[in-house]
């Protein structure tokens, strides 16, 4: 197929290989690789880079992603270099869980970056890899065709309409979820509902020495927060509570996020000295997974697909992952459509266990037994390296990883059963939790 994508003018219609839509991690991903396999490409951004976006904490197994992509330097030169994640109990009593001692090949290190940053160098690699990127551009309406080709309508902000036909569509949409609402494919999550407030903020102090990259998640009754430096001397600071604790919010967010955060006396130690910089922001409930990740003609990526909690730092790194895999997806089925059922299985059952493993673990994170097992780990049999490895995003390929992580969750029955009375009211709560809808918008609060 002739690709009439290149072309940077704004025409009425255009035709090509494929369409992403969305250019966050996973958009720019699986569109850039896309295009290196020789596909034209037309990925579709509604927004500018650069632009906010939460997310801002790194895996070390999305590194080898960024390699690949050839961006690895500039991100270097963006973010602070992430040795490891500290969990504080009792004040700001905290062990850190050092990547460099994970059982499989994650490097030893990820970044901390603001997404404006990262999201604008992803996208831009994109258009210098021959991408048709474009912003500014939003997807309204997508069409999918008997033949399995795509239909789509979008509109610019100048009003201009775009048509646009597409042998395959890629969704990157994030939380839009173009393709899962469109098709009343979302379903919220019954097990899980959160929703977080959340600011930049100066005069922060940080981890001494090698762990000043560190990301300190500090638990409290109602949720857990997040302490992510960045570059600049800033600290992002983000409270991630159940739906019931924030329906008592009344009067300013800023206010009610201070106040949230001395209910963590260790985290409190840390902010002597600290100033909010910017907005103060909440996001509604945002946790929900597609009943389908595929069907004829389409794939969903990221977010679009599903998200359930940013408590392990994985959204950026599953989106990414899913992105690189999704490339590879799109261009096999192109070359052979009659196995399009068969491919799309494969893939979406390699996502699906990813999202499970990590789904697991954020399910009990504010559990009393996995408090206690996260306090004070112990490395019988490399359970604890198991759980590093984990907490690098090696949730997919190692066996060595899994077989530890199938034994950390034999030693957490085993310490509920210990325990029974603890154990039963912790599950009480969490579904008591769980069947409590919060009612808050996703509109960001501008406290500033
Ligand atoms: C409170 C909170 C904290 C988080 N913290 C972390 C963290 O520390 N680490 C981490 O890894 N993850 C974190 N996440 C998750 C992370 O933000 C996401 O998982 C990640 O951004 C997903 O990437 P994506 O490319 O799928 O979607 P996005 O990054 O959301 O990109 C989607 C893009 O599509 C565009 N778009 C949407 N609809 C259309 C349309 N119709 N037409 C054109 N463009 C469209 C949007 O403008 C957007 O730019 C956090 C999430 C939340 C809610």
């Amino acid at each position: 197929m002739e690709n009439t994508t290149d072309s940077r003018t704004f025409a009425d219609s255009v035709s090509c290989d494929v369409l992403v839509v969305g250019g966050g991690p996973a958009g720019s991903t699986v569109a850039t690789l896309l295009k290196r396999r020789g596909l034209s490409v037309l990925q579709l951004e509604k927004d500018h880079h650069p632009r906010f976006h939460i997310g801002e904490s790194l895996l070390p197994a999305n590194m080898p992603i960024l390699e690949e992509l050839g961006v690895l330097e500039e991100v270097r030169g963006i973010g602070v270099r992430k040795l490891g994640a500290d969990f504080p109990e009792q004040g700001d009593r905290y062990y850190t869980y050092h990547f460099a001692r994970a059982l499989g090949k994650t490097p030893p290190y990820a970044f901390q970056v603001k997404r404006e940053d990262y999201d604008r160098i992803l996208f831009r690699n994109a258009q210098r890899s021959g991408v048709d990127a474009r912003e500014g551009v939003k997807v309204d309406k997508v069409e999918i065709q008997p033949d399995r080709s795509t239909l789509a309508h979008a509109t610019a902000e100048s009003g201009e309409k775009l048509t646009i036909r597409a042998r395959y569509m890629v969704d990157a949409s994030g939380r839009d979820t173009l393709l899962g609402s469109a098709l009343k494919l979302k379903v919220k999550n019954q097990k899980h509902q959160s929703a977080a407030i959340f600011a930049h903020f100066k005069g922060v102090t940080r981890r001494p020495g090698d762990e000043a990259g560190n990301i300190s998640i500090y638990r409290f009754d109602y949720g857990w927060c997040w302490f992510i430096p960045l570059s600049d001397g800033l600290m992002s600071i983000g409270c991630v509570c159940f739906p019931e604790y924030l329906k008592q919010r009344r009067g300013r967010t800023g206010e009610f996020l201070l106040e949230t955060l001395k209910l963590m006396p260790g985290a409190v130690e840390r902010m002597a000295d600290a100033e909010i910089v910017g907005e103060v922001r909440v996001t509604g409930n945002y946790s929900y997974t597609c009943s389908a990740m595929t069907g004829p003609g389409f794939v969903m990526v990221g977010d679009a697909f599903a998200f359930v909690d940013p408590v392990f730092s994985s959204g950026v790194y599953l989106a990414m992952h899913s992105g690189k895999h999704a490339a590879a997806l799109v261009d096999d089925i192109l070359k052979n459509p009659h196995r399009e059922a068969a491919l799309q299985r494969d893939f979406e059952k390699r996502i699906r266990r990813g999202v499970r493993v990590f789904s697991w673990f954020i399910y009990r994170f504010n559990s009393p037994v996995m408090r206690s097992l996260f306090a004070s780990p112990r490395n019988v049999l490399k359970v604890e390296q198991g759980v590093i490895s984990m907490l690098a995003g090696d949730v997919f390929d190692s066996g060595p990883v899994m077989r530890r992580l199938h034994l950390f969750k034999a030693i957490y029955a085993a310490t509920g059963l210990a325990n029974l009375r603890r154990w039963w009211s912790d599950l009480r709560e969490r579904r008591r939790q769980s069947a409590t809808q919060f009612t808050g918008g996703n509109t960001p609060v501008d406290e500033a």
